[in-house]
């Protein structure tokens, strides 16, 4: 039988703001949330420190770090490190393996810019480090940018030293220089993503020669001695740091109504927050999982990337370790995931980029992505229906304020997530996150509405 719809407007589907749907009560929340997050930010600059900070926040809730070598004991709060740059909370609760596990996946790492293996010389009384950029970065962004440096350097004796410059108020920062506009003609007639070279993009570190030496690079010379001074490194140490450059920035309020968030890293870090603050408060239905993994930025490879199996290790000690009678593949097969990244806001400015009828919009919530990938859908993982519907009906019976996006027109572009390696796995896996603008920039604008309404996604996700 034919039946007709009481109300036709019940029929459409239209997203509205958090601000207007929201209680002044919710609203008070999400601030206090935010101010949370933007000290966070300011904490955070890069990988490591975002796991050292992640462990910190955890610790405080009775996590408890366990090395794959030794039994698990009494411990139900695990975390587990790879390499300092990538981690696995579980919250085992009462529970053992066998109904499955739902996981939150965030990645760590962000556009930066690292240094090349023989990184410091000089020219022409100047100092300078030369790097490697990592990441999708937009070159032009990066000259007359403030940078930090930050890094690990393993001296011959096998001490481990931490490097951190320019992230306190107090301390030097770094700069690429940029041309001056009087003399760019020539730029000019380039092509735009060919008017600055990667090989142009040089951190200057240091202008003050050695004296009293006849030898040639005397400001080089002064900086390694700085750096001896300071670090007992020398430049032979270089070549095995990892010392890379980020945004000096502190994260701040943007607009007179302070209703968004500026700040470097944002993708992904705004989803390890919330991810991370999701994961400790919520009660346990079953056993939840945390993944912050690295190398998201360039193709999640290599030990620590979301591709690695030190996931398997990790599941396969925890099955071993709980005497859970399924098998590995069994518990991937049994598993729900949210692969937690952040997505392209719709940006007024350039309409022609995206499709507006399909983009997220700053301030309608967290924003769920059914299929991400480029041209013909390549590198697509596309949600199941029947896990939309769940996690939809879910967060509109919570209240959660979410909406959909996309990332921009067909055969603009495009891009991927980390859901690919999850879904990989077999498990089942939707993409769930942030709207951002000018994702990728040294200086990244969220809404703490969406910041707020994805944080309680998560968190629903795994009381649900
Ligand atoms: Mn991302
Ligand atoms: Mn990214």
């Amino acid at each position: 039988m034919p039946k007709k719809a009481k109300k036709i407007e019940d029929l459409l589907f239209k997203p509205e703001t958090f601000w207007e749907r929201a209680s002044q009560q919710e609203i008070h929340l999400a601030m206090d949330f935010c101010d949370d997050y933007k000290q966070f930010l300011n904490e955070v600059k890069t990988e490591r420190q975002v796991i050292i900070e992640s462990i910190k926040l955890a610790k405080k809730e009775g996590f408890k770090e366990v090395s794959l070598d030794q039994d698990l004991g009494k411990n139900r709060k695990l975390i587990f490190v790879n390499r300092a740059k990538a981690l696995v909370m579980v919250d085992l609760g009462e529970h053992n393996l066998n109904n499955g596990v739902k996981i939150l996946l965030a990645h760590v790492d962000a556009p930066h810019l690292d240094l090349k293996v023989r990184p410091l010389y000089e020219d022409s009384g100047i100092a300078y480090f030369k790097p490697h950029y990592y990441g999708g970065i937009k070159k032009y962004h990066w000259p007359t940018t403030p940078l930090a440096m930050s890094g690990t350097v393993v001296l011959k004796n096998g001490q481990e030293i931490e490097i951190n410059i320019g992230s306190k108020k107090d301390e030097s920062v770094f700069l690429i220089s940029d041309l001056l506009p009087h003399l760019e003609k020539e730029r000019l007639d380039k092509p735009f993503d060919k008017a600055i070279e990667a090989e142009e993009l040089n951190i200057i570190v240091g202008s003050i020669p050695v004296t009293g030496k006849k030898t040639q690079d005397r400001v080089k010379l002064a900086v390694l001695a700085w750096l001896y001074e300071h670090y007992r490194i020398k430049e032979v140490d270089l070549l095995a740091a990892d010392i890379r450059f980020v945004p000096a920035y502190e994260a701040r309020d943007i607009g007179l109504d302070k209703s968004m968030i500026g700040g470097y890293g944002q993708d992904d870090r705004v989803c390890v927050y919330t991810t991370l603050r999701a994961f400790l408060a919520s009660k346990n239905q079953g056993v939840k999982v945390l993944y912050l993994a690295d190398k998201e930025e360039i193709g999640s490879v290599g030990t620590t990337g979301a591709e690695s199996l030190w996931l398997e290790n990790v599941m396969d000690y925890l099955l071993k370790q709980t005497k859970s009678s399924i098998s590995l593949y069994d518990l991937f097969r049994k598993s729900w995931a949210i692969s937690a990244d952040v997505t392209a806001a719709f940006d007024p400015d350039y309409k022609s980029a995206y499709d507006k009828n399909n983009s997220a919009e700053l301030g309608k919530g967290a924003v769920i992505e059914k299929y991400l990938g480029y041209k013909g859908k390549y590198m697509t993982v596309d949600a199941e229906p029947k896990y939309l519907r769940h996690l939809m009906d879910l967060f509109d019976k919570k209240r959660v304020v979410w909406q959909t996006g996309h990332l921009g027109k067909v055969d603009q572009g495009g891009g991927s997530t980390i859901a690919v390696y999850l879904a990989n796995r077999n498990l089942e896996v939707v993409d769930l996150g942030v709207p951002l603008l000018n994702m990728h920039a040294p200086y990244e604008l969220s809404s703490k509405a969406d910041v707020y309404s994805t944080y309680k996604g998560y968190r629903v996700f795994l009381e649900g």
